[in-house]
C-alpha cells in the first residue's frame, strides 16, 4: 500500500495497491485485474485538485510513465500527447515543433489529462478552456476494452470525456489542437479595483489575456494584461534577478512568511494585505507565451472557483467585499478574477456561456471554511458552476440545474461504467451515485 496525498493536503488515500502503467496495454491489464479482484480503479494525474477527484480505495493508476508525444503534425497543428504528460513537459516539447496551446493557467505542474478532466483554464475572454483543444481520445474503459472517440466516433462518449472528471475510464492518448507558438506581450501593475471595474468589460475584449488579483480589505488590484506581439517581435524576458526576486522570492518565499505572521497574528492582515498590494511594482516584459502564463507556486493554499455570467462579476464581487468588511476574517491571499468564453463541453463550466471566474484562496495554516461558505452562497444567487477540481459543496441535485447536459453525462456513464469501476466518494456526491 502507498499512503498519497495531494498538493494541498486535503486529501489522502490508501489504495490497495499502486501500478505503473507505461503503456494503453498497460492500462488495460490494470483495469482488467482490478475489477478481477473487486477494486475500484483511480488514474492518478499530478494531485493538484483540491478535491477527491483522485482519491481511490482499490487501484491507483501511476502515469508517470505514459508520457510524451506520439505524433505531430506541424502543417495544421494537431498532435498526440500520451495522458500521463505533465504540461512542464508537453510546453517545450510542442515548442520545439513551432507550436503551443493557446492558452494555459497558472501553473504547469498538472497532467495534461488531470487538468482537462476537471474542466482546467486559463483567462481569455475569446477562449475557451483546455477542453475545447480536444479533437479525439483513446480511453481504457471500465471492461477492458480500447476506445477511440472524436465528434465522428462515438461522439457522445467523447462529448462526456472532454471534461469527464476521471468518471469514464483512463484516457491513454488526446489529440489536441494546437496553434503556432507565440510571443506575449506582459504588462502588470497595481491598479485601484473601481477603476478596474468601470472598465471590465473593455479590458476583457481589447486583452488577449486580462486577469486581475484583488486584496481583501484594500481597494487596490493587481491587473495583468498579456497580449500577442506580430511574429519576429524580439524577446525581452525578465532579466535573471527580477524574474527570482519576483517569483521566487516575493511569490514565494517572503509570501510564505507574510502568511505564517497572518496566521499568528491575524489582524494584522489587513495591513500586511495594503502593503502587499502597493508593494508589488509593476512590470513589463516579452517572452514566450507559456513562460508568460505559469508561475511557480510554492505556498501552500486551499482554493474554491467558481464560474458565474460576465455580468454577475460586479455584483459578486461587492457581494465579497462587503463580507470581508463586515467579518473580521484573515485573508492574506488575493481573490483572482478571470474570464472565458463559452464553449459545448458537456461538463465544462463553459458550457454555453461566457464566464467570469472568482477564485478565492486561503493560506493552509488558517480556516478557510467561513470565508468559502460565504462566497458559495454568493455565486449561487447567480449560477454559479463549480471548478471540479478546487473545493466546492456541490451535490448532484444542483449540479444537474447548472449543466443542461448533466444527465446525458450520467447516461454515458451508465453504459461505459455501470459497475462503477471509475467511481469514488468526490464522484457519488458531484454524479449522485
Ligand atoms: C497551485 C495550483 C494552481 C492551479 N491553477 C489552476 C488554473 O490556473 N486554472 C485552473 O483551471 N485550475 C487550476 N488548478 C487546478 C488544477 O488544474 C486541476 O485540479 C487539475 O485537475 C489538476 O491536474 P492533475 O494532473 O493534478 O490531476 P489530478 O488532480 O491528479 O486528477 C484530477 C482528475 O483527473 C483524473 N485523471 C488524471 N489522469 C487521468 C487519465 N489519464 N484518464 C482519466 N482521468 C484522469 C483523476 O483521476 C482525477 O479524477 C490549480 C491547482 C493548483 C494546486
Amino acid at each position: 500500500m502507498t499512503a498519497w496525498t495531494n498538493w494541498a493536503g486535503t486529501e489522502r488515500a490508501q489504495p490497495r495497491r499502486t501500478v505503473v502503467a507505461r503503456s494503453t496495454d498497460d492500462v488495460v491489464a490494470a483495469v482488467r485485474a482490478g475489477v478481477a479482484d473487486g477494486l475500484r480503479v483511480k488514474p492518478l494525474g499530478a494531485g493538484h485538485s483540491f478535491t477527491g477527484a483522485a482519491v481511490t480505495d482499490g487501484v491507483h493508476l501511476d502515469l508517470t510513465g505514459l508520457t510524451g508525444l506520439v505524433a505531430v503534425d506541424q502543417g495544421s497543428g494537431v498532435v498526440t500527447v500520451r495522458g500521463g504528460t505533465r504540461l512542464h513537459d508537453l510546453n517545450p516539447a510542442l515548442l520545439r515543433h513551432g507550436l503551443a496551446l493557446p492558452n494555459l493557467g497558472d501553473i504547469d505542474q498538472q497532467s495534461i489529462t488531470g487538468a482537462i478532466a476537471t474542466g482546467t483554464h486559463g483567462t481569455g475572454a475569446r477562449l475557451g478552456g483546455l477542453a475545447t483543444q480536444v479533437l479525439a481520445l483513446r480511453i481504457v474503459l471500465a471492461d477492458g476494452i480500447v476506445a477511440d472517440c472524436s465528434a465522428t466516433e462515438r461522439p457522445r462518449l467523447f462529448e462526456a470525456a472532454r471534461v469527464g472528471l476521471g468518471a469514464l475510464g483512463v484516457v491513454t492518448e488526446l489529440t489536441l489542437q494546437c496553434v503556432p507558438s507565440f510571443v506575449l506581450h506582459a504588462q502588470e501593475r497595481p491598479e485601484p479595483l473601481d477603476q478596474v471595474l468601470e472598465a471590465l468589460d473593455h479590458e476583457a475584449e481589447s486583452n488577449d489575456h486580462f486577469e486581475f488579483f484583488w486584496f481583501p480589505r484594500t481597494d487596490r488590484v493587481l491587473a495583468k494584461r498579456n497580449n500577442r506581439v506580430p511574429e519576429g517581435t524580439p524577446l525581452r524576458p525578465l532579466p535573471g534577478w527580477r524574474a527570482r526576486l519576483d517569483d521566487e522570492l516575493l511569490a514565494n518565499t517572503v509570501f510564505e512568511w507574510t502568511n505564517r505572521i497572518a496566521t499568528a497574528r491575524p489582524s494584522l492582515v489587513p495591513r500586511l494585505n495594503a502593503i502587499a498590494s502597493r508593494a508589488l511594482s509593476a512590470r513589463e516584459f516579452t517572452d514566450t507565451a507559456y513562460k508568460v502564463f505559469v508561475t511557480p507556486r510554492r505556498v501552500v493554499f486551499r482554493e474554491c472557483e467558481y464560474a458565474v455570467p460576465r455580468e454577475a462579476l460586479r455584483p459578486v464581487l461587492a457581494a465579497l467585499r462587503d463580507w470581508t468588511e463586515l467579518h473580521d476574517e484573515p485573508l492574506p491571499f488575493p481573490v483572482e478574477v478571470r474570464f472565458a468564453a463559452s464553449d459545448d463541453v458537456w461538463l465544462s463550466t463553459g458550457y454555453e456561456r461566457d464566464n467570469a471566474y472568482v477564485a478565492v484562496h486561503q493560506y493552509h495554516r488558517l480556516p478557510h471554511e467561513p470565508f468559502f461558505a460565504a462566497f458559495e452562497a454568493i455565486v449561487a444567487a447567480h449560477a454559479g458552476r463549480p471548478h471540479w477540481g478546487k473545493l466546492h459543496s456541490l451535490g448532484a441535485e444542483r449540479l444537474r440545474e447548472l449543466y443542461p447536459r448533466f444527465d446525458e453525462f450520467v447516461a454515458v456513464r451508465h453504459e461505459v461504467d455501470p459497475g462503477r469501476t471509475f467511481g469514488n466518494a468526490y464522484l457519488e456526491r458531484v454524479l449522485g451515485s
